[in-house]
């Protein structure tokens, strides 16, 4: 990893401007959700405060489109911080107006202020230069901790980075580390799960993780594609019928650099897309006509268990069926298990599989469950991501 990271400069005393990512759920009376988002920031706001830092939050919080909207307001997570930290968290009434100059000018050592949701200004999304000048102006240090907007160039993602010195935080530092590190020099064998509806949203990762892996385990509604491709009956089920030509080029291509691609063997078939839905497992091969295959069978789960067992890296995203209903979520618990039990490293790369895996418990086994769907996606397809490139090399 050759980025600056918030131990690699000096602190004290400084005001220090940090994106995070606190775009938690609120319920309809504003209340917080899911706290995960802010409790994954407490590391490096603690350590900016054990420093001496003066420190400045911001981030976004749902889509507000460019106007001031109380709504998504902050300030729940202003409150929920100060518990957390144990030390008064204080709400500017604005971004860059006088409320947020006057109160990073006083902040003291080890105080903390947090910004209005920076997307009240439409020239956050447009990674305005000059909206990024007047929120770099409040700080001396740009720490970006958000990966979940970093595939995102934005003016507090990517654009203050022009105006400051600019490291990452240890969110951003762990995503870099465990699956940069597991993209450029994996422990062998490597072996990515790609699950999910389409095809079309994985193509770049399939394609870069065919250089790397040496098991590629295809489920979900993606599936169904690859399958069409090889002339099977797929009955109703999901599938994009004009990346068959590209799902065939992928098989071929798997089989060119000696990748082992696995598809399902067999398929949990319903008669119509419904949670209490009448099912049967059939053959991959021969799915019935007027039947969807909603998850992955008895069959398919113990090969891809099994194509598992021995791997010490694997990369997970996507669930392998329509997990939202229960009678068709055990193929995804099965694999969320299988990955669980790998004596290696262990990726969940964000999304659905995330949520999966923090569901069924799984989470404390995983060695890295990444903050960020889009971002996550985008690293495993080799792009780099606007939000990291803009920070200082070590
Ligand atoms: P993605 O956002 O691409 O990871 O896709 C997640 C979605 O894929 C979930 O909402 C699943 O319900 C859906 N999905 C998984 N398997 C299937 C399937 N066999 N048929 C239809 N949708 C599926």
């Amino acid at each position: 990893m050759n980025k600056k990271t918030v131990k690699d400069i000096e602190v004290a005393g400084k005001k220090v401007l940090v994106r995070c990512d606190f775009n938690v759920p609120l319920d309809e009376n504003g209340h917080i959700t899911d706290e995960n988002r802010i409790v994954g920031a407490l590391p490096t706001i603690k350590y900016l405060i054990g420093n001496n830092a003066k420190v400045i939050l911001c981030s976004h919080l749902g889509r507000p489109k460019g106007t001031f909207n109380m709504k998504y307001s902050l300030s729940p997570v202003a409150a929920r911080l100060s518990e957390k930290l144990g030390i008064e968290v204080k709400m500017a009434a604005d971004v860059i107006g006088d409320s947020a100059k006057s109160l990073t000018a006083a902040l003291q050592d080890g105080g903390v202020v947090l910004l209005e949701n920076v997307r009240f200004h439409a020239e956050e999304e447009k990674n305005d230069p000059a909206f990024a000048r007047q929120l770099a102006n409040l700080a001396e240090i740009f720490v970006n901790d958000a990966f979940g907007t970093a595939h995102r160039a934005h003016a507090s993602t990517t654009g203050v980075a022009d105006y400051l010195p600019a490291v990452c935080g240890f969110l951003i530092q762990k995503e870099i580390e465990i699956m940069g590190g597991a993209l450029a020099n994996p422990a062998r064998p490597f072996a990515a799960i790609l699950g999910g509806a389409k095809v079309s949203d994985k193509i770049g990762v399939i394609e870069n993780l065919l250089d790397k892996v040496d098991t590629l385990i295809i489920g979900g509604g993606m599936a169904y594609t690859f399958m069409r491709a090889k002339g099977y009956g797929i009955g109703k089920s999901i599938c994009e019928e004009d990346k068959t030509a590209l799902a065939a080029e992928l098989l071929k291509k798997a089989e060119v650099k000696g990748v082992k691609l696995l598809l399902p063997v067999d398929t949990v078939v319903a008669a119509e897309f419904k949670a209490d839905a009448e099912s049967k497992t059939v053959p991959s091969d021969s799915l019935p006509e007027e039947w969807m295959g909603l998850d992955i069978g008895e069959k398919t789960i113990a090969l891809f268990s099994d194509a598992l067992k021995d791997a010490k890296t694997v990369i997970w995203n996507g669930p392998m069926g329509v997990f939202e209903f229960e009678k068709f979520a055990i193929g995804t618990k099965k694999i969320a298990e299988a990955v669980a039990n790998v004596n290696g490293t262990t990726i969940i790369g964000g999304g659905d599989s995330a949520a999966a895996v923090e569901r069924l418990g799984f989470a404390p086994k995983m060695t890295h469950i990444s903050t960020g769907g889009g971002a996550s996606l985008e690293y495993l397809e080799g792009i780099v991501l606007p939000g990291i490139a803009c920070l200082n090399d070590k």
